[in-house]
């Protein structure tokens, strides 16, 4: 073995450039085995940072799309906060778990569950037939339902429903509503109920007959499209809504709901542990108040009590 390497210019032959080739062949295979060796011992810190002793992971990975004002967006610091992430926090806490926030685009919130990349969709996320395909879905912990978003003048606006309780009524609203969409390019968040409301792309909606669901990665920018003339109308949840319309001069939204849903968080199938788990912190964080103080934090209420 030589101690030295050779030196690659000397002139004298090739000879020693191959040996300076194999010697920095050798010793970039000695780089190579400790490199793995370091990636393998900071692989398994990771794996027991994330494990217990007794091989349950101790931090709870919620998967969740940032853009749901008021249950889940980025404050000015770029931090995850909201009525879900409070929850999520204080779900976590009853698991005695440690909390880690995957922020990512609406569409992949429910398979990154059903594939074990996080533990927990905790995203506004409705409780819909096509979903528990591939997910469970714990108890609901709010009502939500699809709204319209219009300029301000349109005459969607006009149609209304004096009383909520009279289901002719709400009835003949929707389908005045689905009638003047026929037609209409409508802005919807990917992935989301209003979009399979709008197009009917899942056996839980039929679709609005005649309109075109234009998708996009967030409502605020489908708000942006309609003000710029490029959608129609934009059909959201409930409560975004009315933080969009806060946002966005001349939009409003229509006081008809349009359909009925209701929130949950969504697990693995085959993680029943973490479900049950789950399911009963929120038995508790529901019976002691918590999370209904946690909606009227974001100046709303559950309507748990009711
Ligand atoms: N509730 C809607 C759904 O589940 C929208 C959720 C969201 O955009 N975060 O599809």
């Amino acid at each position: 073995m030589q101690k030295q390497l050779p030196i690659i210019n000397d002139g004298d032959s090739i000879v020693p450039y191959k040996k300076a080739m194999e010697a920095n062949m050798k010793k970039f295979g000695k780089i190579l085995v400790a490199v793995l060796m370091l990636a393998t011992l900071v692989g398994a810190c990771f794996a027991f940072t994330a494990c217990n002793n007794d091989g349950a992971k101790d931090t709870l990975i919620v998967a969740t799309n940032c853009e749901f004002e008021p249950f889940e967006y980025l404050d000015d610091n770029g931090n995850p906060v909201g009525i879900d992430m409070d929850i999520a926090a204080a779900i976590a806490n009853e698991l005695g778990l440690k909390l880690q926030i995957k922020d990512m685009a609406f569409d992949s919130v429910v398979g990154s569950v059903a594939s074990g990349a996080c533990d927990i969709a905790i995203a506004g996320l409705t409780v819909t037939e096509e979903r528990k395909q591939s997910v469970n879905f714990t108890q609901t912990y709010f009502s939500s339902s699809q709204v319209v978003i219009a300029k301000n003048g349109d005459a969607i606006l006009d149609v209304t429903v004096s009383d909520p309780e009279n289901e002719d009524e709400v009835a003949a609203a929707i389908a005045q509503i689905e009638s003047m969409l026929n037609g209409k390019r409508v802005g919807v968040q990917n992935g989301t109920t209003g979009y399979s409301y709008v197009s009917g792309d899942s056996d839980d909606y039929e679709g609005v007959a005649g309109a075109t669901a234009v998708g996009f990665p967030s409502g605020a920018l489908a708000v942006q499209a309609m003000l710029n003339g490029n959608v129609d109308y934009v059909i959201i949840d409930m409560v975004p809504a009315s933080k969009l319309a806060a946002a966005n001069q001349g939009v409003s939204v229509s006081e008809v709901v349009l359909t009925g849903e209701d929130y949950a968080f969504g697990i693995a199938k085959n993680n029943s542990d973490l479900l049950n788990k789950v399911n009963a912190a929120l038995d508790k964080l529901i019976k002691n108040g918590t999370i209904e103080q946690i909606f009227q934090k974001y100046g709303y209420s559950s309507g748990l009590g009711e």
